[in-house]
This record gives structure tokens, sequence and C-alpha cells, in this order.
């Protein structure tokens, strides 16, 4: 009997997931409108509610795993109030934090709908279409910022994946002994950063097994520019000592402020002693679409392998990083292995792109369809409109601090700014006024974050501790940068008020002990 149920029921199966068209229609309709008011009302809300992890918590509850299912609409409604009310919108026209896009629209509905299809990205077989879009999603990323479109390439989950697969495939082509894992006599293999590299080179240098001590970490200048010279004395000194120098990085726009190294100078100096030339463009690549780029930025078309996000300046939502490579063969060469379970290329005529061989991932999503549609979209013309007023409105929010005697600007890079709020009248004790302005700023900064009227992130330059607002974000207005100004002085004032005399009694008492 129980049988017969059983196989009455998978005849005609209704999976507790399944979902028919009359109601995905509706549940998704539902959550399209409520999407579309959330991008009308993003200027009316804060940026964040700059709630505590343990607030956040109790919203959700201290319930287990759920025993039996809860209506979708019920979930949907329920989810989209949570997550409109209680997250941090980097969609917001005041958000500059970090370097995180406001994400292109048509990215979102491009998310739905690579979901809906779901192709797995790994093999041609899997995903004829997706896997052509990729391919030419990088060919045109490529002619964007003047890289050669016959490079290969591929989109990962971010800068430091994009950036490790370009450091995999520099040690394979310049140092095989170390990545063939032979031990036997083989030179301590070296990699050339500057002091202003982002992180990611600690855990390449690490989970590739090269170890920390690979890294060489070169000075910069007072522009937060990697110092050439010293470059190449550091590759002659390693050479003469046994090692094996195999990898120089550039950056193309700094984490921190927007710089980037000299890199027509750093390639010439590859090609000398035939090292790898890595440029990190996490962020600032797509600034070689502009007509007056400088020609530091242009070096990196001499790069062999260039990293880039497009959920950073090709405003994709989240998560999209891209690598490209001069040369395709090196990414195969570094990643393609055939193990028996597959049969991706049997029976076709032209041998087929098959991605799990150009990285790390096997099964691989579609993230190509978001930055394909943004591409189409707008054009390079409505990219070099979009990142050229960014820069526009750094620029202005960099002269627009210099107009306020209590606030100093720092730096400008691309559509970095940084600066810090410098309060009058303070006592002339430099060594103790430097240490208290530190304080101030990094106060100030932790009070503007929760605050929710503008959000901006940190550097430290020099030892001084400033305010940086990173703006690649579409929907910024001058009038949203011009109030950021007095958003600072006012909470800048309130601590001061608060901080000062007690910084300096306790000064005070120091010096008198
Ligand atoms: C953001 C950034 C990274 C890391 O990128 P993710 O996408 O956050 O992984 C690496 N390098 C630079 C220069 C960056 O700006």
């Amino acid at each position: 009997m129980k049988f017969l149920d059983q196989t009455l029921n998978l005849r005609y199966r209704e999976a507790p997931l399944d979902m028919r068209g009359a109601s995905f229609r509706t549940l998704g309709y539902g959550v399209i409108d409520k999407i579309a008011d959330l991008f009308d009302e993003l200027p009316q809300r804060p940026v964040t509610t700059g709630e505590s992890p343990q607030a956040i918590r109790q919203l959700l509850g201290p319930g287990g795993l759920p025993e039996r299912g809860t209506p979708a609409t019920h979930l949907l409604e329920e989810a989209t109030e949570l997550l409109f009310d209680h997250s941090l919108f980097n969609g917001h026209p005041r958000f500059w934090g970090y370097i995180t896009a406001s994400a292109a629209p048509i990215g979102v509905l491009a998310d739905l709908l690579a979901a809906a299809v779901n192709p797995n990205v790994g093999a041609f077989m899997l995903s004829p279409m997706a896997t052509e879009i990729e391919a030419q999603t990088i060919r045109w990323i490529a002619d964007l910022i003047g890289y050669p479109s016959s490079c290969g390439g591929l989109l990962v989950s971010g800068g430091n994946m994009a950036n490790f697969v370009g450091f995999l495939a520099a040690r394979k082509a310049r140092a095989s002994e170390q990545a063939d894992g032979s031990s036997v006599g083989i030179r301590p293999a070296t990699v050339y950063v500057s002091q202003e590299t982002h992180t990611w080179i600690d855990k390449a240098a690490e989970l590739s097994g090269l170890g920390a001590d690979a890294v060489r970490w070169i000075t910069v200048n007072a522009h937060q520019q990697m110092d050439p010279v010293a470059l190449e004395k550091q590759i002659i000194a390693d050479r003469a000592a046994g090692c094996l120098p195999f990898l120089v990085v550039g950056t193309a726009g700094t984490t921190s402020t927007g710089a980037t190294d000299p890199l027509p100078e750093m390639a010439a100096i590859c090609r000398k002693y035939a090292l790898w030339f890595h440029v990190d463009g996490a962020y600032g690549a797509p600034a070689a679409v502009l007509p007056d780029a400088s020609p530091d930025l242009l070096g990196l078309r001499e790069a062999d392998s260039i990293a880039l996000d497009p959920h950073k300046w090709l405003y994709s939502p989240l998560e999209a990083g891209c690598v490209l490579v001069r040369d395709p063969r090196h990414l195969v060469e570094t990643f393609s292995h055939h193990p028996t379970y597959y049969n991706f290329n049997g029976g076709m005529e032209d041998s087929p792109i098959n991605y799990h061989e150009f990285g790390l991932q096997n099964s691989r999503g579609f993230r190509a369809l978001k930055v394909w549609l943004a591409l189409r979209q707008v054009g390079r013309a409505g990219y070099r409109e979009m990142i050229g007023d960014d820069i526009a409105l750094a620029q202005a929010l960099y002269a627009a601090i210099n107009t306020y005697p209590e606030l100093q600007a720092v730096t400008q890079n691309l559509s970095i700014t940084t600066f810090r709020f410098v309060p009058l009248d303070l006592p002339h004790d430099p060594p103790a006024v430097a240490v208290y302005l530190n304080k101030l700023n990094e106060a100030l900064l932790n009070c503007l974050q929760k605050s929710g009227e503008a959000f901006v992130s940190n550097a430290v330059v020099e030892g001084n501790y400033l305010l940086r607002s990173c703006i690649v974000n579409f929907r910024t207005t001058l009038k949203d940068v011009e109030a950021l100004p007095e958003i600072v002085i006012k909470l800048g004032r309130q601590l001061d008020t608060e901080m000062r005399s007690q910084f300096f009694s306790i000064q005070n008492v120091l010096e008198a002990v």
C-alpha cells in the first residue's frame, strides 16, 4: 500500500521546492516592485543603520533549523523587509567607503536571469551561450582598457582571486621549478611589490607555498608610487644572492590613495630581467578608458597579466573580478587537468573553451552576464562618462574640503580623496598634537560610519590617520559631495569638545612624571 502511494506520488511529483509559472510570476513581480521602490528611495534612506551584531542577531531570533517549511510569499516579504531595513547600501549616493560600487540595475536583473538559466560555465558543453558571452566579455574588457583582445582570461570572485590567478600563472611560467614542487637545489623565488600593494599578496605568497619571505616590499615615493630605482637594485641584489626573481607587481590605483605605480618603467625592468609583469588594476584599470588617462596608468598595456574588478569601477553587483593574461596558453599550462570523468571535447568540430581549464574553479556561475549587459547598455562612451564624472566629483570634494579651515585635504588620485579634521587653536605641542589628531579622526570616522549620513573609510598616510572617500558610484551628485565637509565638521567639533581637554590633561600628567 505504502509502495503504491509513493509510486503515485512520484508519477505526479510535486517537490517541496518546486514553483510553477503562475506562483513564480506573482512572487517575482512582488519582489521586483519592492526593489524598484528601493532604488527610488535610496537617497532618502540612511546609508546604514549602524546596528550592532547583537541587535541584528536578535532580529533573526534564536530559532534552529526549521523542521517544516513556510510559504514563500511570507518568506520573501520578510526577507525583503529584513534586508531593506537593516543593511548598508553601497548603492546609496553617499556611500564612498572602501571600493565598492553602486550596482547597475541591469546587473541586478542579469543575476536573476543568470540564476534562472543556471548554466555551469566550467565547460562549453554545459553552457554554450554563457561560455561564449564570457569570452566576448573578456575581449571587451581588454578592449576597454587597450589591452590586446587576443588575451586569455576569465571572471572570478574578485580582485583577490584575479590577482592570485595572475600570480600562479606567473610562477608556472617563470619559476616552474617551484610550481612543480621539486625541492632539490631550487632557488628561492622572489616577488616584488610596493609597500602600498593590497593584502592579497600576503595570502598569495603563503597559499602558493612560497612563503611571506618571498615578498620584497619596495619603498614608495611621496606620492605612494613604487620607486623603480629601488626595485631594480633589489632585483640585482637578489640575483647575486642566488634567488630567482620571477614576478613584479605594479598597482594601477592603490587601495589607500588611488596612486598608480610608474608602470612603464616597471615594465621595462621586467623586460630587461625577463620577469613576469602583473598589474593589479582591481580598482583603477577601467580608468584607462579615459582620453586623458595618465601615461603611468596606460603602462598596464605592457603587463603579462592584469587583475580588474568589474564589481568596482564597472559597477557590477558583487561578485565579479576579472583576470587577463596576455598569452592564454599560460592559464592552460597553470590550471588544465583532464580527469577521466570529463568528456568536454567529444565530437566538437572546433575546440570549445572550457573555463575549468583557465582557473581554480570547476563548477562556475554565469558572472559574465551582468558585466556583458552593462557594457552593452552604455558602451565605451557610457563608461567614459561615468568614470570621468566619478573622478570629477572626487576632485570637487578635494576642492570643497580645502575651503574649510578646519579640514585638511591630503591626497587626490583617480576617484579617491583623503583628508582629515584639524580643529583650530590646538596647543603648540607637535608630537602630542599628531597623536591627538589620529585619535580624533579615528573616533570621527567611527561616528560618521554609524551615523548613516554618509559613509567613508580610512587611510593611513605617512603615519597620519585620514578619512578617505572613494567614489565608484554613478548615483553620487555634486550636491552629495558638497554636503560632506559640513557633516564631518559638525561631528568633528562635537568629538573635539569631548576628547581634547581629557587628552591633553593626561598628556601633561605623563610629561610631568
Ligand atoms: C579591492 C582591491 C583588491 C581586492 O579585490 P576584492 O575584489 O576585494 O577581492 C586588490 N587590489 C586592489 C588594488 C584593490 O583595490
